[in-house]
């Protein structure tokens, strides 16, 4: 384990807890991830010592908030390297990020014989908010297959381009298979059919450099709580022009420029699509997890990641009876896996009660399931306070599954 890494793991309280007796293995990352002291600290000083509302208070305390929220903002513009903090909406996390731009976007823009192309191994987040929107509208679901790896098969993401393409929504990185997909390459071959792109960034923001200029994303979303951050608070990152030719997403206060009964007219973005008092404490929290993770680097980040994937996936291979789920040539460290005649969810409890956190189901990714053939599979996925020890005892963990079952 590399030093200046491994220092950081003592940064998480959580960490140093036992669940069962045994000290805690958090291997569901992919699900969400623990708080740095960094970020539990500053909440908590926001709501001890400088609690007030934003935007509209003349009294110190209300000026200051907003000032840390504006800080907030800007480091999320740093963070994804947009060209102007006004192109970063607040929102609850990366599920209403896509459905605000399916709402807003969606609805203003696509209209009945128009397509939206999604790929096969989506989380639901981002199917069914495109889903309704096509039925609404008339409009047609296009999905791009994968191969056994779970790869994009990009000859049939070519063949399904075409005028008709509206939007094209992808994720970075799949939450089920890990596969981080070519989105530069599918961002510029959708621009050519005169696509907008959306990417889902909920697995990659805390795990690899983002760079919404240099992808030329036009949205591009994530969660806080997924980022060392707390729950509640996401991202929706949107080019301007895109944004402030948006209708609003929800309406009510702070939102508007000017209320009259007969007619409202609405703020510039961002503050267009953030109606009513914002999460402020989240806000601060986010932005203090998002400098939490620059400090630390994002490229050591994927690369220490990585070499964690190549060791878990190694050892796991070993293991009589057990099938990773997909195994992509660019993969981040996300490894789903079966095992012959173990239901998931037992390999899931029986690792729990030896202090192992893992994710079993169908990681709300019921078509990846379906293409894989397989009902469900258990999840480990890392994050870079975890271990080449705490792989060891994933794997003699689930060695143990094998032994309880027989082979
Ligand atoms: N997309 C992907 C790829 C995800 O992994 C998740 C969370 N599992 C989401 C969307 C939804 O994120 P949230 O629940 O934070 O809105």
């Amino acid at each position: 384990m590399k030093p200046e890494i491994s220092n950081h793991r003592r940064d998480f309280p959580m960490l140093t807890r036992k669940m069962h007796g045994q000290p805690l293995i958090y291997l569901d990352n992919g699900a969400t991830t623990q708080k740095p002291l960094t970020v539990l600290n500053r909440m908590d000083q926001f709501y001890r010592e400088e609690y007030a509302t934003v935007r509209r208070g003349v009294y110190g305390l209300s000026q200051k908030a907003t000032e840390a929220c504006i800080a907030s903002r800007e480091t999320c513009r740093r963070f994804l390297n947009a060209r102007s903090a006004d192109e970063i909406v607040f929102t609850k996390g990366t599920t209403e990020a896509i459905n605000l731009v399916a709402a807003s976007y969606g609805r203003k823009f696509v209209q009945a014989g128009d397509e939206i192309i999604i790929s096969e191994i989506e989380h639901h987040a981002n199917i069914v908010p495109w889903q309704r929107l096509a039925e609404e509208k008339g409009a047609q679901l296009r999905i791009v297959p994968v191969n056994d790896q779970g790869e994009l098969i990009f000859s049939a993401f070519e063949k399904l381009l075409s005028p008709k393409t509206r939007i094209v929504a992808i994720a970075h990185i799949s939450n089920a298979l890990g596969t981080i997909h070519p989105i530069r390459e599918i961002i510029a071959m959708a621009h050519k059919a005169g696509a907008v792109v959306l990417i889902d960034g909920a697995q990659a923001a805390a795990h690899m450099n983002v760079d919404v200029r240099e992808l030329d994303a036009d949205f591009y979303c994530f969660s806080g709580h997924k980022t060392f951050g707390p729950t509640g608070i996401g991202v929706l990152y949107g080019k301007l022009a895109l944004l402030t030719a948006m209708d609003p997403y929800q309406c009510g206060g702070d939102m508007i420029d000017e209320v009259r009964f007969e007619k409202t007219t609405f703020a510039p973005p961002p503050a267009k699509f953030e109606a009513g008092t914002p999460p402020i404490a989240q806000i601060i929290g986010l932005g203090e997890a998002l400098r939490y993770i620059e400090a630390i680097g994002r490229e050591q980040i994927a690369a220490y990641e990585h070499e964690l994937l190549l060791y878990a996936t190694e050892a796991l291979r070993r293991i009589p009876g057990l099938k990773i789920i997909g195994e992509a040539h660019h993969k981040a460290a996300i490894i789903s896996f079966i095992m012959d005649g173990v239901h998931p969810h037992d390999i899931g409890t029986i690792l729990d009660s030896q202090g192992i956190a893992i994710r079993a189901g169908h990681h709300c990714a019921q078509p990846t399931m379906r293409r894989f053939g397989v009902p469900a599979t258990a999840r480990a996925s890392f994050a870079f306070y975890n271990t080449r020890e705490d792989i060891d005892e994933l794997i003699k963990a689930v060695s143990s599954v094998r032994k309880v079952f027989g082979p």
